[in-house]
């Protein structure tokens, strides 16, 4: 019987794993893949105290971190995954690929996965000009034209983030109306750089050259008349979606609409006492490797509590 189950090596997994085996607590960190979502960045320029690294090596960086203190009070397994966890009244249980484990409580920080894009050449010129993440990459396409695919919030202000430095932002939005805050969606507007476009899905990416360049544009279908524009674009933005990696989790704890976990956000608890959750999969309103980190760290001193009380 382990104190503790970590499920998750991303950055909320690997904070969390640093922070038990320094608290001396018993410990099994369940690993499918190191690093987590920003491992495919060509570059992270906003990793606290580290200017810029690869998210291959960032990935490295934390497992190297997590497997410096592997030992008597922690164990890593990987690869492995969580197909399901049972939470009883005195002990949660977790069935991997390998076997079932059991312990006193569970931090689920397992993650989300994008909502890609599917279609023509959004496959080839993934991470060439395509890319998922404003916050991360938006920097590299100064004074460049961009487009944003999505009209909701995420859509909103990934372009406003955009706009202070690209040379202009499409946003197509597949719906008839905003699906976006009226306030964001009124500063976009206001921008002169801003061009919007309603009722509009994409069809194509391409590039120059047609396979292994970068992004040179994107055709997309007015659906109301069924024309199809090209845009000359060098960046893409796409903002349709997270599907957080709880399917496994079945009915253990209570999930939002959206199937992400809810937590208290002073704590981290979720609806069941023995079991936390930080990072992507959880309900926190902005999802970054910093907070993830910093949120799996303040679940881990609360189970440290939960388990000195227990
Ligand atoms: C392309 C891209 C680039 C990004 N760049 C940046 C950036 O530059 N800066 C920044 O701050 N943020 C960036 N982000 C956001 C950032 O990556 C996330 O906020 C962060 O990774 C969340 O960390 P996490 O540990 O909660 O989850 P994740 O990173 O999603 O990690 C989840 C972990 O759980 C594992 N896992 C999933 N299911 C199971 C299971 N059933 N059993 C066992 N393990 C499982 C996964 O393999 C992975 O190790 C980027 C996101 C994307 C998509």
């Amino acid at each position: 019987m382990y104190d503790l189950i970590i499920i998750g090596g991303g950055p909320a997994g690997a904070a969390a794993a640093v922070y038990a085996a320094r608290k001396r607590i018993k410990t099994l960190m369940i690993v499918e893949e190191w690093g987590g979502q920003s491992t495919v960045s060509t570059e992270v320029q906003n990793w606290i105290g580290t200017p810029s690294i690869s998210g291959m090596d960032l990935a490295n960086a934390l497992k190297n971190h997590v497997l410096a203190y592997a030992g008597e009070f922690l164990t890593v397994q990987s690869p492995d995954s969580a197909s399901a966890i049972a939470a009883h009244d005195d002990r949660v249980e977790v069935t991997t690929h390998k076997d079932t484990y059991k312990a006193k409580a569970a931090l689920v920080v397992s993650g989300a996965s994008r909502r890609k894009l599917d279609v023509k050449g959004a496959k080839e010129y993934d991470q060439k000009g395509l890319t998922y993440c404003a916050s991360c990459d938006g920097p590299l396409f100064a004074d460049k034209d961009v487009a944003v695919i999505g009209g909701g919030n995420a859509g909103f202000e990934t372009a406003l983030q955009l706009l202070a430095y690209c040379k202009s932002v499409t946003l197509l939005s597949r719906g008839t109306a905003f699906r976006a805050d009226a306030i964001t969606v009124e500063a976009a507007k206001a921008n002169p750089k801003m061009r919007i476009v309603l009722n509009a899905i994409p069809t194509e990416v391409f590039g120059d050259p047609p396979a292994g360049g970068f992004v040179k544009g994107l055709k997309f279908k007015h659906l109301d008349t069924g024309e199809e524009e090209t845009l000359d674009v060098e960046g893409i933005f796409v903002e349709i979606g997270l599907i957080p990696n709880t399917a496994w989790l079945g009915s253990a704890v209570e999930l939002t609409p959206f199937k992400q976990i809810k937590v208290d956000p002073k704590t981290q608890r979720t609806s069941h006492p023995r079991i936390w959750a930080a990072g992507d999969v959880a309900d926190g309103l902005y999802h970054q490797n910093n907070i993830a980190a910093g949120d799996a760290v303040k679940a881990l001193e609360d189970i440290y509590m939960y388990l000195r009380r227990s």
